[in-house]
This record gives structure tokens, C-alpha cells and sequence, in this order.
């Protein structure tokens, strides 16, 4: 989960160029054009050829370097030295129709992968049809319960740009050997990660089957309880992929960590038992619960200025366990308790520049401004967690 998260957090700068820390600098100047919504073309040298992107321009650098969104919704870096011309058409940008973003990513795909497809989610997937049924069954049900939890909180549900893609390979030794490039030696630990710069989900077949399940033996596998944390990291990074698409947060605006993944956390109860709803949702997590209450008797004073001011502590394997349950922890409380103060703080989040990542001393500023002094809040939560069963 933690290695997840590290991709989570950190896959947008894996394949980052040192322009692209000019890039954050120059931002942090102000000294940077953002630019609307007409169809950019950028041309790039490949070798001897010239390669066409079309997209939309999220951030153009003063030395010319782009971040480049892409109609299947990818972010694509593109330094200086790659670049040939930017021009723009008259046309408006448009994402991508579901069946071409499927046809896109089946080329990205070893032989062999089918498309499942549903109201929101196009499911590429070499297991059997019946896994990826049941798959995008639950998923368009958190999709559902997800939307439909802040709809009622009066917060307003942006529909998908993009079709949500979500890949599953047939085997655990598939998506390991297909993905250890792009995840790192931490794919042998999780069983599913979102990546912001792709904006895709990929898992693998959880039942074991290789590939062959049958709705019997999914119903079966469900049913057992050893699975529930395995379901439990399926609907995690599938809320990820949601609140960045949904406008809860933005992929290309700094979210502190602790709230990315205590987003994650409040969804992670899935509920298995009903076909079509999602009454779990803001259900106690009981696993984090736990890890947080056996966390206290060693947790720090400034345990919550800790998670608050940096990333830090989710991307030390050491720490990372206890970091999350705080989140959790921290992220149930002000979704129940302090909710607008909460949704204002999300708002702001997305409404930043993108690409400006805030110092910890920034980070602190902003939050106390919006939930108040950070040692009042912390006594809350501790009172609010002991009422917790
Ligand atoms: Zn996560």
C-alpha cells in the first residue's frame, strides 16, 4: 500500500527532464502562461522522424518546455530539445471517445486483451470476461457511492473528462513483469496502483485463477474474508483515479499526501453484500482504526504537524503505516466534523497553479487558516477517535 502510494505520489516525476524543474521554478516565479482549452499541436523529433502530440497545454515554460494533456487523458512532459513547433488549431480540445482511448492503450498491451466496457470505465483486461464483469461491477458501484456521497454533501460531481481506464492482467506475475518498469521493485508488494501521469488503474486478477474464473468462483472468492483487504486495495486506488477525475482533487495540483490518501481510506470499506448500492461509505475503517489506536501510546506531540507539512512520513517504509492511519484518521474526523471547513480546503487544493508544490511552512499556513490552530484540532481528534467503536 505504501509502495502504491510512493507511485501515487511520485510517478509524475519519474520521467521528468531537468527542464522540468526549470519548469517548477519559473512557476513558482509566476513567470510561467497557462493556456485554455483550444487544441495545441506540438511537434517532436523522434530519431529522424517528427512526431505530431495533440492535446491541450497545461503549462508552457518560458525555455518552451510543455506538459501536454493528452485527448486519453495522459500527461505527457516534453523538454525544449524535443521540440520542434507549438501551434494551435482552431478546433476546441476533446477528449478522446471511449473506444479510441481503448484502441490506444490495447497497443500499449501485450496480445491477448479484450475490452470490458461500462457507463464510465473502459476495462482492458486478459482474465476472463466474468473477472472484469465483476470487476467493473464494483467499480462503477463505487463510482456511484462515491458521486452520490459528496452530491449530498452539496458539492458538485465534474462527469469524467476521460474514460476512467482500468487494465487487469490475468496474473499477479504479468502485471509484475509488465509493470515493474514504471512501479520499481515495489510491485512485488501491491496488488493494484493508480498512476497520475497516465490516469490509469492497473491490477491483476485477485482469485488466483490465471485468468479463468467463473462467476461461481468469483462469488465464492468473495465471500471469504481473507480477501476483504485485497478488495479493500482495488477500491482504494479506484478512488484515487475518481477524486482526480471528478474534481475532488486535481493531478496536476499539489495535494498534501495525507489527503490523497485519506480520501482512499474513507471509500476503502466496500460493501460487498449489496448488487447495486454502497452503504459503507464512511463506515469506521477498522483495520486503520486500529493501527492508529495502537499508534498512540507512541505517537509524537507534533505527530499531526508531521503529516500535515510534508510527505515525509508515507514514503518511509517505517512510518508509512502509522502515517496512513493518522490520515485516515484526520480525514474521517474533518469529513464528519468539520465537513465544509474540509470541502472549502479541497477546493482550494484544486484551485492552485499547477505545478507549484507548496514549502512545508506554506503547507502548514494554509491549513491552519482554514481548521484553525493545529494543537486545538489535534485534542479534537484525540476525543473524537476515543468515541470511535
Ligand atoms: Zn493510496
Amino acid at each position: 500500500m505504501s509502495v502504491a502510494t510512493r507511485i501515487f505520489q511520485q510517478t509524475t516525476f519519474s520521467k521528468v527532464a531537468p527542464w522540468w524543474l526549470v519548469v517548477i521554478f519559473l512557476l513558482a516565479l509566476g513567470s510561467f502562461s497557462t493556456i485554455g482549452y483550444s487544441l495545441d499541436i506540438v511537434q517532436i523529433k523522434e530519431g529522424e522522424n517528427v512526431l505530431t502530440h495533440r492535446g491541450r497545454i497545461l503549462v508552457q515554460a518560458v525555455d518552451g518546455g510543455v506538459l501536454l494533456l493528452t485527448p486519453e487523458g495522459r500527461l505527457l512532459p516534453l523538454a525544449p530539445a524535443e521540440i520542434v513547433s507549438v501551434s494551435r488549431d482552431s478546433v476546441e480540445f476533446k477528449a478522446a471517445p471511449s473506444e479510441d482511448v481503448a484502441r490506444w492503450w490495447l497497443t500499449q498491451l501485450p496480445a491477448g486483451f479484450e475490452v470490458y466496457q461500462t457507463a464510465h470505465y473502459v476495462v482492458l483486461h486478459n482474465t476472463s470476461r466474468d473477472y472484469a464483469r465483476w470487476c467493473a461491477s464494483l467499480l462503477e458501484r463505487l463510482y456511484a457511492g462515491f458521486t452520490a456521497y459528496f452530491t449530498n454533501k452539496g458539492v458538485t460531481i465534474e462527469k469524467p473528462e476521460f474514460p476512467l481506464v482500468v487494465i487487469i492482467f490475468s496474473s499477479r506475475d504479468q502485471y509484475v513483469t509488465h509493470c515493474r518498469a514504471e512501479v520499481g521493485d515495489g510491485i512485488e508488494k501491491i496488488q493494484g496502483h493508480y498512476n497520475l501521469v497516465t490516469n490509469v488503474v492497473t491490477m491483476y486478477d485477485l482469485t488466483g485463477s490465471g485468468g479463468t474464473a467463473t462467476a461461481a468462483q468469483i462469488s465464492r472468492f468473495v465471500q471469504n474474508p481473507n480477501v476483504q483487504q485485497s478488495i479493500a486495495t482495488v477500491v482504494h486506488e479506484a478512488t484515487h483515479q475518481l477524486a482526480n477525475n471528478c474534481g475532488i482533487t486535481c493531478r496536476w495540483t499539489d495535494t498534501p499526501q495525507w489527503v490523497a490518501e485519506g480520501l482512499a481510506m474513507f471509500f476503502e470499506t466496500p460493501d460487498l453484500r449489496s448488487a447495486r448500492g454502497w452503504a459503507t461509505v464512511g463506515a469506521v475503517n477498522q483495520s486503520r482504526l486500529d493501527r492508529f489506536r495502537s499508534y498512540l501510546s507512541r505517537r509524537p506531540d507534533d505527530s499531526l504537524v508531521t503529516l500535515i507539512r510534508d510527505n515525509a512520513r508515507f514514503q518511509n517504509t517505517e512510518t508509512a503505516l502509522d502515517a496512513y492511519a493518522e490520515a485516515w484518521a484526520l480525514t474521517y474526523f474533518l469529513l464528519q466534523q468539520k465537513r465544509s471547513a474540509f470541502l472549502e480546503y479541497l477546493k482550494r487544493l484544486r484551485e492552485k497553479p499547477p505545478l507549484v508544490y507548496h514549502s512545508p511552512e506554506e503547507r502548514i499556513r494554509e491549513f491552519t487558516e482554514i481548521f484553525g490552530d493545529v494543537d486545538d484540532l489535534n485534542a479534537q481528534l484525540l476525543r473524537f477517535v476515543s468515541r470511535l467503536r
